[in-house]
């Protein structure tokens, strides 16, 4: 392989932040997390924090319409997450909720969440600091990393595909469990209740569009890899 497009040594030593967005799924999580794997970099994966946060709400009984109260509960909320791309586990006040933050009940009440101006600030903020203790090589997944968290990353991708891609992985990824309308209902709904406090469905400038309808997942990890090869800066 040309040493220059090998992933793990591609860049070591320089700041390599790949900052990743798009819709819900757009198979964003398996990608980056794969292509952290290969630049041997960190991963964060900030709608586990999200999530995390709205767990906590729902735990305390707290209503996620009052928003001063869900400030203080993101402010207040100890999470941890890994970062390695090799070990998923999320935890909340030294509790892991790997799996919970992941059920239904945390997805359908997750925008409001994310849609609590103070909390995507605490959480913002709290994102940006891990991309300085990572060390400055990591692939950051979400919905604002390349226009708000990381705007300045040096590799920034939108990373898309069709409605219909997009049902049929989420249907895949929940064990074919759920009906056609209740999964329409879960994807489209969340994802146009978070576009309304974030843009995931349009690059901003500089940001390089891949859609993955038609790509599968290798393709895809390489389709992120070249992209990333390509940074200069
Ligand atoms: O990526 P995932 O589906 O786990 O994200 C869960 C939710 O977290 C999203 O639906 C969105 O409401 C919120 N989120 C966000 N900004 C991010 C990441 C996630 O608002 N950077």
């Amino acid at each position: 392989m040309n040493p220059e497009r090998d992933p793990a040594t591609f860049r070591q030593g320089k700041p390599l932040v790949v900052a990743i967005d798009g819709p819900s799924g757009s198979g964003k999580s398996s990608i980056s997390r794969e292509a952290a794997r290969r630049l041997r970099a960190a991963y964060l994966d900030t709608g586990a924090m999200y999530r995390a946060v709205t767990l906590s709400c729902m735990r305390a009984g707290i209503d996620l319409t009052d928003a001063i109260a869900v400030e203080a509960a993101a402010k207040a909320a100890v999470i941890e997450l890994s970062t390695s791309p090799d070990a998923e586990w999320v935890r909340v006040g030294g509790e892991d909720v790997t799996d919970e933050i992941r059920e239904p009940k945390v997805s359908a009440a997750v925008s409001a969440v994310a849609t609590t101006l103070g909390a995507r600030a605490e959480l913002v903020r709290r994102q940006q600091q891990m991309i300085a203790e990572s060390g400055l090589r990591i692939v950051a997944e979400g919905r604002d990393i390349t226009t708000v968290v990381a705007p300045h990353a040096e590799v920034r991708i939108l990373l898309t595909a069709s409605e219909e891609a997009r049902m049929r992985r989420r249907g895949i990824q929940l064990g074919g469990t759920q009906t056609a309308v209740q999964l329409k209902e879960q994807v489209l709904a969340r994802d146009a209740k978070d576009s309304t406090v974030v843009n995931f469905q349009q690059a901003a400038d500089g940001v390089v569009t891949i859609d993955s309808s038609d790509l599968d997942f290798e393709q895809t990890v390489q389709a992120v890899l070249d992209t990333v090869f390509t940074a200069t800066h």
